[in-house]
Parts: C-alpha cells; structure tokens; sequence
C-alpha cells in the first residue's frame, strides 16, 4: 500500500508499505482523507516531534472501517483516530482515560512523535482510539482532531474560571493558522466579542474568513498584541495558536483582569529579555491565568464532532476546498492556504 514516510528530515516521500495486519482489538481503517497543519510542517521540518528511523505521517484523519476484526465497529462505519497511544503497556495515564495529560516520555503520538501516523492506505487502530462519524461529516471529518485541541484548551480555560463570577466578553485568537481560525467560530458562540489577531494583509483569504466568522481582525504590525487592550478593549480570553513565543508574555499583558489565556503553539527556542516583574505582577493582581494545552482526549474528540457539526457551511468549505491526492502530497504539505488535506481514497 501507499505511505507517506518521514526519515529525513525535510524530505517526506511515497513509499511501498505493507498493509498492516490488524492483532486482536484492532480494526483495520481505510484511510479517507489526512488533514495537514502547521505541526505536520514543523515536524517534517524537524523542528517537531520525533522520528525513530522513518514515520509514517499525518495525524488528523478520517476513515471507513475495512475490517472490524471482532471489535464492535462495523464495515463501512465513518471513523476518526485519536492521536495518543502508550510508549509500551498502558501507563497510568492511558489507564485514567486521560492520555493528553502524560508528559511527553510517557506517551507517543501518531504522525508527530515516536509512532507511525496515518497518511497511509491503511492503518491498524486499537478499537478504543477510534471515534464513530456521521457519515455526512466525513468529508470534513479530517477537522475533528484539530476541533479536538480547542475543545480541549477551552475545557481547562472554563476550570480555571469556574470557582467564581467570570465575565467573559471578549476573546482573542493569536494566529489566522488552521487552528486559530477553526477556534473562532467556536468562540463567536461563546464570547460577545471575537477577535483574530495576525500578520497578513486584509484581502487575504484567511482574514476575511476570520471576518466571516464575526470576528475583528487585528494586524500584528500595526497593533502588538500588548497594545490591544489600548486600540480595542482587554482580553478575557486569549487563545495563542502561533507558536511566536514573545506571545505567551504579550497575551497576558492583553489580558483583562480575572482572564486567562491559552497557550497551543509549540515554539522552537527563543531568547528575548522580558519583564518579569511585571508578568508576575499582572498573573497575581489580577488574578490573571496562564494555561498550557497539548493534544485532546477521548471525550475532547467527541466535543469536536457536535462542534464540526455545527460549523457553517462556508468555513467548512473553506477548509476542504484544497484537498489533493496522493501523488501530491508534498503540494499539500507546502501550500500556504486556509487548510490543505491529502485524499487516499478518491
Ligand atoms: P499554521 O502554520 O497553520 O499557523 C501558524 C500561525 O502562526 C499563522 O497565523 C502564522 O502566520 C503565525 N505565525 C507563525 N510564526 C509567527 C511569528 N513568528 N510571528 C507571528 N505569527 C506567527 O499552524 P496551526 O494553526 O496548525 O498551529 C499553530 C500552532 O499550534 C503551531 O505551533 C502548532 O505546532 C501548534 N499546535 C498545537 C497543538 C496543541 O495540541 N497544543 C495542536 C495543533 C497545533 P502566517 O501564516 O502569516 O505566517
């Protein structure tokens, strides 16, 4: 079967795989189609992850059951894989129903870190890591995983707001990426007030689905995320989704008082002098949060379904307008547009 490995670095290719044979509690997933994100682009890069010898890669992916093998799926069933499995046997972690929250040695992740993703014709998942799709969502269902990390991200939001009154008005998302886009219509339902903060020009197709979705846009190189309280109004939420590490300072400086502001972008090194006198300041007398959010778990995912659900139609068409074959893989991999997919299956 077809596979698109990673072995080095900058240099993914279509090779001859054999078709995974499925052991006892697996189901064997053809795979339909495989989203492509920024963390794909890192980790091809090599800035991202980790590759033994050779990847298999992709990890946001919907697919129809080939073979349920004696699970409790179904053939043809709609499936979407979720991304974490345990290094070995089952840590406490897995054990708990909460693989998103083990630290980096005690899990790996399909496609990223350690284990074979899922750009490949076939794949072999442990029944529990697949979640059942409408099949009138598969088209789109590739956006699950990603849906997944920003339900996952607003979840521990909520829990740090939840012993008190929390007004939450207005939200910001650093990033027209996919992830910061796919997040804003989220919010708009959430917060009176939506705001994306990026670096591109107001005709480009990123900004004006961001202004479709409700929100304001707000160009980083007029307006820095520090001064944003100053030209529009403090923050109660900020959702950074860049990966720019100057901005885990900044969205707390955006902050209003009582807000918190998550961190999902996944920096490489960075060295810069900060205040942090008043970093610790504003996080304390303000009763300010600063939260960190990695990869989703199981009941994230199945947040994500009802929210892909829920998503107009035009930014799911958006999203799945550049979705290439196979045999183009690296345009998906390279293209800076909205979202690219690869399909396997056409
Ligand atoms: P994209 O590559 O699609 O988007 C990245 C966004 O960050 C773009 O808006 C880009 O701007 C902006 N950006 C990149 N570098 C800078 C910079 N130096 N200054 C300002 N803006 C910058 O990535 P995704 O949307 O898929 O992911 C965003 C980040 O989140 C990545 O770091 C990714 O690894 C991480 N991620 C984390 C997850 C988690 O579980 N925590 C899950 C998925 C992704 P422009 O396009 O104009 O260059």
């Amino acid at each position: 079967m077809d596979a698109v490995v990673l072995e080095e670095a900058g240099s993914p290719r279509l090779v001859d795989r054999p078709r995974p044979d499925p052991a006892p509690g697996e189901v064997l997933v053809r795979i339909d189609r495989v989203g492509v994100d920024g963390t794909d682009r890192e980790v091809v890069a090599g800035a991202h992850g980790r590759v033994e010898s050779s990847m298999v890669l992709g990890h946001e992916a919907v697919g129809t059951v080939a073979d349920p093998n004696g699970t409790a799926f179904e053939p043809g069933e709609t499936v979407v894989p979720t991304v974490r499995r345990p290094p070995g046997d089952h840590n406490e972690y897995f054990r708990r129903g909460e693989p998103d929250m083990a630290p980096m040695d005690a899990t790996v992740e399909c496609g990223i870190d350690g284990a074979d993703g899922f750009m490949a014709e076939f794949v072999a998942v442990p029944s529990e890591y697949l979640l059942r799709l409408p099949e009138r969502l598969a088209p789109a269902g590739f956006l699950v995983e990603p849906l997944s990390v920003t339900a996952k991200a607003l979840e521990l939001v909520e829990a740090s707001r939840e012993p008190f009154t929390w007004e939450r008005n207005r939200a910001l998302v650093l990033g027209t990426g996919s992830l910061g886009l796919l997040t804003l219509p989220v919010l708009d339902d959430r917060f009176e007030e939506v705001y994306c903060l990026g670096r591109r020009d107001r005709d480009d197709p990123a900004v004006q689905l961001a202004e479709s979705v409700g929100a304001t846009y707000v160009d980083s190189r007029e307006t820095a995320v520090d001064d944003v309280p100053g030209a529009h109004a403090p923050m109660d939420l900020v959702v950074e989704a860049t990966g720019h590490a100057p901005h885990a300072a900044e969205s707390v400086a955006a902050l209003a008082p009582n807000g918190v502001a998550a961190l999902l972008g996944v920096p490489t090194d960075h060295e810069a002098p900060v205040e942090l006198g008043e970093l610790h300041r504003e996080l304390v007398v303000g009763n300010r949060a600063l939260i960190g959010s990695v990869n989703a778990g199981y009941s994230h995912f199945e947040q994500a379904v009802e929210w892909l659900d829920a998503l107009p139609a035009s930014v799911v068409d958006a999203f799945t307008e550049h979705v290439y074959p196979l045999a183009e893989f690296e345009a998906a991999l390279d293209r800076d547009v909205i979202k690219t997919a690869v399909e396997l299956d056409p």
